[in-house]
């Protein structure tokens, strides 16, 4: 008995022992710089809205830094693999002092977006994060879509691009490789610089359990010993801005549901231990959105508002379990012409950049010219004389570093992107990647280079090529001839009921007769939106090897081009298409982009290989 009591004390003594040790690695304690911003409050408004600032004034106020509001993007509710609901999400929120959210649950596009809504005070905003062969995408201000988004991510992000949507690379610092994106020659609209679930999932297995053990003390400190300088993927984030606008995004990807490392394969907890919770992952970090003028509580307006000013990069990322509030800008001028984060100016001319920030005493700005640090001065304000010519300006703060506290900058600015030659006045109200229209007839999929071939094209199109049918046991289709004796139509039915790889097909083996070709062409219209898979197909095996190239078909005719050079690889064929032993091309409605249960018409006209 008496040996008992003493194995009990010692039990708790080393429980006690092992809870201040938990304690005592926490980093201190976010500094309150409420005051602070204050203290510089001390009438000298020296910056117009412009960011321009007063002649012969060294000074600035924070006053006069643009309206801005707080918020966390890429966020998962019930409607996907998240823990709570819309409005658990909002009051998350709120208690976390945001101003918005952007909801990213799981999903095809095919669900149109929730409008905008004011939820707890908190204005909540719906996108879509999309899973495409090379990664998740996630696709803000996208209507809904009328066929599923999946594939490859070159097609997914043309598909977002069309449908007017602005498309953000989720995760690319993920370990998964299935979840990580990899595909950077696809002209995406954004990244995300910081993914705190792809942090997480990077820690080891005792970090985890230690992290289980510090996590109910001060969740938000426990998160940020988590967070590590993302250098490489900001390099790669540099490199991208040079040649095109690319808005980086720190991502919650809150999920709120017990630590996903720690889950078992297909095995979900009832009452799942709801950790690291919506609220800490908010009070983690948050961005910081510039706006012309406040929030007005209209959902829609203030959702349109928001969208844009996340469309045209006018935010920066604030880690707040450092410090906050965060109180921050970045402009350039020349004369009278200002431009903040997210915008550009055109070459020319030198420029004055200047960053600004409030920060608690020996917080330091950093300045970086096309992904090299050029200047590195005191808060508040850091001023650089630029060239003019083209180049991109971002800027990071970091503050003195306490004990415990990640390697992390506090602050991360978008660019400011010094182009040339300027395509129109940067004073208009045009929102970069949202263009009316979709994509110009004969873009769809591939460029129209001209190809000289070393022999004329070879049609494929007229009667004399025998076109036959392949389709699943519960698919069906139909080909016909079209007019001129030239054209073709493609009837189709995918068999209905769950996905089980339903497809039907137009084929030629006519490919055989040709030894060399470099491209591929037709004209093209579809009953309704969709992707035709176009396949080139060698016969070797039970299915034979096949490469595929997606293209798109409305109901307006286009001239479509397919570079052979474009075709990727099906499942385990090699990357190499043997050209010469080609035997056949294939015309295919699957389940990748069209419902089971779907049936429509594609008419195609003059199919030439040359
Ligand atoms: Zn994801
Ligand atoms: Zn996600």
């Amino acid at each position: 008995m008496r040996r008992l009591l003493y194995v009990l004390r010692a039990l708790l003594l080393a429980v006690g022992a092992g809870l201040a040790v938990v304690i005592l690695t926490l980093p201190p304690n976010p500094r309150d710089l409420g005051q602070l911003g204050l203290s510089l409050l001390d009438g000298r408004a020296l910056t117009d809205s412009q960011g321009r600032q007063a002649e012969g004034n060294p000074g600035w106020s924070p006053e006069t830094l643009p309206a801005t509001v707080a918020g966390a993007y890429h966020i998962h509710t019930t409607r996907s693999d998240g823990s709570g609901s819309v409005n658990e999400v909002a009051a998350a929120a709120a208690s976390a002092g945001l101003q918005f959210v952007v909801l990213t649950d799981h999903g095809d596009a095919t669900r149109g977006p929730d409008p905008p809504r004011y939820s707890h005070g908190v204005l909540v905003l719906d996108a879509v994060e999309i899973s495409t062969a090379h990664g998740h995408y996630v696709a803000l201000d996208l209507p809904a879509a009328p066929y599923p988004l999946a594939g490859e991510a070159r097609d997914v992000a043309e598909d977002v691009q069309r449908l007017g949507g602005f498309g953000v690379a989720a995760h690319p610092d993920s370990r998964k490789a299935n979840l990580a994106w990899t595909d950077w020659s696809v002209p995406i609209d954004g990244l995300e610089w910081l993914n705190a679930d792809s942090e997480w999932r990077d820690e080891s297995w005792p970090a985890t359990a230690l992290l289980f053990l510090r996590y109910p003390y001060r969740p938000a400190a426990t998160l940020m010993t988590m967070l590590a300088y993302p250098e490489r993927l900001l390099a790669r984030w540099d490199r991208l801005a040079a040649t095109r606008r690319v808005v980086a995004f720190a991502a919650a990807d809150a999920h709120a549901r017990l630590w996903r490392r720690l889950e078992v394969r297909s095995f979900s907890m009832p009452g799942t231990l709801r950790a690291p919770s919506y609220e800490s992952s908010f009070q983690l970090f948050a961005l910081q959105v510039q706006l012309d003028r406040p929030l007005t509580g209209s959902g829609p307006e203030d959702g349109r508002r928001l969208l844009d000013a996340l469309r045209r990069g006018h935010m920066f990322s604030t880690i707040t379990a450092l410090a906050a509030p965060a109180r921050f800008d970045l402009t350039a001028s020349r004369g009278t012409v200002g431009v903040r984060m997210g915008d550009e100016i055109s070459a020319g001319s030198p420029l004055e950049v200047k960053a600004r920030a409030i920060g608690p005493a020996g917080t330091r700005l950093r300045l970086f010219e096309n992904g090299r640090l050029i200047e590195d001065g005191p808060a508040p304000v850091l001023t650089y004389r630029a060239s003019g010519h083209p180049a991109v300006y971002r800027a990071e703060v970091w503050l003195p570093r306490r004990r415990r506290e990640p390697a992390i900058p506090w602050i991360v600015s978008n660019p400011i992107f010094v182009r040339e030659p300027p395509r129109r006045s940067q004073a208009s109200g045009d929102v970069p990647g949202r263009t009316a229209s979709g994509t110009p007839a004969g873009r769809a999929g591939a460029d129209t280079g001209t190809g000289t071939g070393s022999r004329g094209p070879v049609l494929l199109s007229t009667r004399k090529v025998k076109w036959h049918v392949e389709h699943d046991a519960r698919s069906a289709g139909r080909v016909g001839r079209g007019g001129a004796g030239k054209g073709l139509t493609f009837e189709y039915a995918l068999g209905p009921g769950p996905r089980a790889s339903q497809f039907a097909a137009a084929a030629t083996d006519a490919l055989k007769r040709v030894d060399t070709w470099r491209l591929l062409r037709f004209r093209a219209r579809a009953s309704r939106p969709m992707r035709l898979s176009v396949q080139v197909r060698q016969p070797t095996g039970e299915v034979g090897d096949r490469w595929t190239r997606s293209v798109y078909l409305d109901a307006t005719a286009r001239e479509v081009t397919v570079r052979l050079d474009d075709f990727r690889p099906v499942a385990d064929a090699p990357p190499r298409i043997p050209t010469a032993e080609l035997q056949s091309l294939l015309l295919v409605v699957d389940t990748v982009n069209t419902r089971p249960g779907t049936r429509g018409t594609v008419w195609l006209d003059d199919i030439r290989v040359e």
